[in-house]
């Protein structure tokens, strides 16, 4: 978890020395202070309403707990944003679904042009290859040019067969293509990558519902997992992509990307908050070690160092 953590040191420099800071300014906890501390945390992408649910629960406890030092509200800010996310769900619903008996467990990957999808993807491709596992990936997105190279290219580099179709092909026939060989060869994983942006919204909704439809025609347990990939430092933006997708395509979990060079990890809490979503993994970097688990425990007491 070293990685996790070189990664989040950067996060922290944002969320964590602006909690420092202002814990230093404040000799007395009183009522500026948690209306400054609501800022802050509005500041830092938590949310509206999750700064706010979380500043009132603060005050309550300051009171009930007499913790009036600034080391003690420390901690109990630490305790609530870990409560946070156990009261938003169980402790196993960050970990990736998996049945063994299906094959293959498919994940599609969908979200915004530059959100990390296709890296996701070929690093997720090499952390199941490394545990020895079959997978197929599957080149969806046929309307960016460059995205089917991008992810044959990851596929060679991680030694993993990529199925596509010709430029400007229909995504769902390349989606039915790939779930058939998956379901022939007896893949473990079939990991699909989608288009972040067509001709509008609407049209990227309903090619995304489609592509779902068509999996299930063959594979009628499947997709497991629609993983929502988002870039960390997108700031509130994040929730409303979230909205978006989560209407149209049903999501099962967030994959949140950059985390090694945004200053705004903030967003997780809101969208955890407000949408129950688990995040299920988190991008440090551009390589193909670059991916860790998420783990809300390390998150939230990281925010602080
Ligand atoms: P897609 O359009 O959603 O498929 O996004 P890409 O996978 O092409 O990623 C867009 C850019 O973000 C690329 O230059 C990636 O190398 C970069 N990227 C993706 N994930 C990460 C990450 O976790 N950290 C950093 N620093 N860069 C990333």
């Amino acid at each position: 978890q070293e990685l996790y953590e070189k990664g989040l040191a950067k996060t922290n420099q944002g969320f964590g020395a602006k909690l420092n800071a202002f814990f230093a300014k404040f000799r007395t906890v009183d009522e500026d202070f948690f209306d400054d501390l609501e800022d802050l945390l509005i500041e830092s992408d938590v949310g509206y309403e999750t700064a706010e649910e979380l500043t009132d629960e603060l005050r309550d406890e300051a009171k009930l707990q007499k913790a009036k030092t600034r080391d003690q509200l420390k901690e109990v800010i630490v305790q609530k944003l870990v409560e946070l996310y156990d009261q938003n769900g169980n402790a196993d619903d960050e970990k990736l679904n998996y049945n063994p008996d299906h094959k293959p467990n498919i994940y599609l990957f969908v979200g915004v042009n530059g959100a990390g999808k296709t890296t996701t993807i070929g690093k997720l491709a090499k952390r199941f290859k490394d545990q020895g596992k079959k997978v197929i990936l599957a080149a969806a997105d046929t309307f960016r040019a460059g995205a089917v190279e991008q992810l044959e290219e990851w596929g060679r580099r991680v030694d993993v067969p990529v199925v596509t179709g010709a430029e400007k092909a229909d995504p769902a026939s390349v989606v039915y293509d790939a779930t058939k060989q998956a379901i022939d060869g007896q893949a473990d994983y079939l990991l699909v990558d989608t288009a972040g942006r067509l001709q509008n919204k609407k049209n990227l909704m309903s090619e995304l519902e489609k592509i779902q439809r068509t999996i299930k025609k063959l594979a009628p347990e499947q997709p497991t997992e629609t993983l929502l990939v988002l870039d960390g430092s997108t700031g509130q933006n994040a929730l409303l992509q979230a909205k978006d997708f989560d209407k149209t395509t049903k999501l099962t979990g967030l994959v949140l990307t950059k985390l090694d060079g945004s200053s705004k990890g903030g967003v997780v809490l809101a969208i955890r908050n407000e949408m129950k979503l688990p995040v299920k993994l988190v991008g440090l970097g551009e390589k193909p070690e670059d991916l860790a688990d998420f783990d809300a425990a390390n998150y939230a007491i990281g925010l602080f160092h």
